[in-house]
């Protein structure tokens, strides 16, 4: 047996990756080495389901433990790796071994963005992106205790939606003018709004911290328009950065993420890298783009595992992502940009309805919340490059499934 496959990352995509690379048949040797101490698991349940303590952690895992083992898949948890020697075909690990590959995959994920601000290293102030982050926010979810959260994205407001739920009295601090901004229409921004009101959280928009203040811990989040509020935790969200840092030491080309072909493939032969940490070519959009999402990190896994077994599969999917706050479901495909035209079919006070997002006459997103029937049929349309007309996109009674093409 030669010295197989290495993969960098043990996350939801390095999981379903080597899962895979077994299902195409691939007979070798495969490694993954993961920072964490857990086996593969998936993250969106930490600031869902997982966080307000409904599933445990046995429910996460993306695969049993024991799945490894009968795979013949070595884990390497708790355990970082320093360099790539991409000359000498190997890893060295922190702790000084090297591993020698044949091919290497890189799925080494992102990174939370920190907050760059005076008093940022306080004790109370959370992140989250791990196991051990949902878990300690839900350790300090108490009836009436004070939460400050930074960012008014699907991370923040799905910890708000979550602490608010438990009794929790919520601040909801957002630099951009209204909520989700990176990825939403004003439309679905002002729905949302009105359901964290409604739940009593405090939500100011147009808002950016400026420090916090606190002795042994957080007390107080002050903000550069003057206002202050006493906070016994903090949770910061405020947006992740691909981990190319390693890719880039070894020469790879990096240009925000680790730059890779449609086949998964970098910019040294016998490397490869998928999920959160790469910059692909979309055909879609016609530019490169880095997604942070888990069907972009199993999807992409699945094309890698298929190319290194040699399949020539190209990736070339509509991105979607959903997002659970309150008993609402936000669904979107495809990406817009700031000036896209928007339709809307349904109506917003009725609780279920989609906003469509047109370039130059082409459906490139459609955002649906509560409407997971609609939210398929925008799928396929989007991935289609479909171009109906506004007419027929507003007029619920025209099944969206007869506007292909
Ligand atoms: P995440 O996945 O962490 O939720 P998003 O990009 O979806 O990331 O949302 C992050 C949100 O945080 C954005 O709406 C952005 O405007 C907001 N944000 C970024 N920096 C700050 C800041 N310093 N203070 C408050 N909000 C911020």
């Amino acid at each position: 047996m030669g010295a197989g496959i290495v993969v960098v990352g043990a996350g939801h995509c390095a999981g379903q990756l080597v899962a895979r690379l077994r299902a195409e048949g691939y007979g070798d040797a495969i490694t993954m080495v993961g920072a964490e101490a857990h086996p593969p698991y998936q993250r969106p349940p930490l600031s869902k389901n997982y966080l307000s303590g409904e599933v445990g952690v046995e429910r996460v895992l993306l695969r049993p433990a024991s799945f490894y083992e009968e795979n013949d898949i070595e884990l390497r948890l708790a355990t970082r790796v320093r360099e790539i020697d991409a000359d000498g075909s190997r890893v060295i690990l922190d702790d000084g071994q090297s591993l020698a590959y044949e091919q290497l995959v890189l799925a080494t994920g992102a990174t939370v963005r920190r907050l760059a601000v005076p008093g940022a290293n306080l004790p109370g102030i959370g992140y989250l992106r791990e196991i051990s982050d949902s878990d300690a926010i839900r350790a300090a979810f108490s009836e009436g205790a004070r939460l400050v959260v930074v960012g008014g994205g699907y991370i923040g407001l799905e910890v708000a939606s979550v602490a608010a739920g438990r009794g929790v009295a919520v601040t909801v601090v957002e630099t951009e003018s209204r909520l989700m901004s990176r990825v939403a229409s004003p439309e679905v921004s002002a729905w949302y709004l009105e359901r964290h009101r409604e739940a009593g959280v405090d939500v100011r928009t147009g808002v950016s911290v400026s420090g916090f203040e606190g002795d042994a811990k957080v007390s107080r989040v002050r903000c550069a328009d003057g206002s202050a509020f006493d906070a016994d935790f903090v949770v910061v969200g405020i947006g992740i950065g691909a981990n190319d840092a390693l890719a880039a030491a070894a020469g790879l080309e990096t240009d925000n993420g680790v730059v890779v072909d449609e086949y998964g493939a970098t910019s040294r032969a016998g490397v490869w890298a998928a999920g959160d940490c790469t910059s692909h070519p979309s055909r879609l959009y016609g530019r490169r783009v880095r997604l942070e999402s888990v069907h972009n990190a199993m999807s992409q896994a699945k094309v890698v595992a298929a190319n290194i077994c040699g399949k020539e599969t190209p990736y070339d999917e509509a991105p979607w992502f959903w997002s659970d706050q309150y008993d609402a479901k936000l669904q979107i495909v495809g990406l817009a940009e700031e000036g896209d035209e928007r339709v809307v079919r349904g109506d917003p006070g009725a609780g279920a309805f989609t906003v469509f997002r047109l370039r130059d006459g082409a459906l490139v997103a459609a955002e649906t919340v509560n409407g997971m029937r609609d939210h398929i049929a925008c799928r396929k349309l989007v991935g289609a490059g479909a171009r109906p007309s506004r007419e027929a996109l507003a007029d619920a009674s025209v099944p969206l499934a007869t506007l292909a093409a």
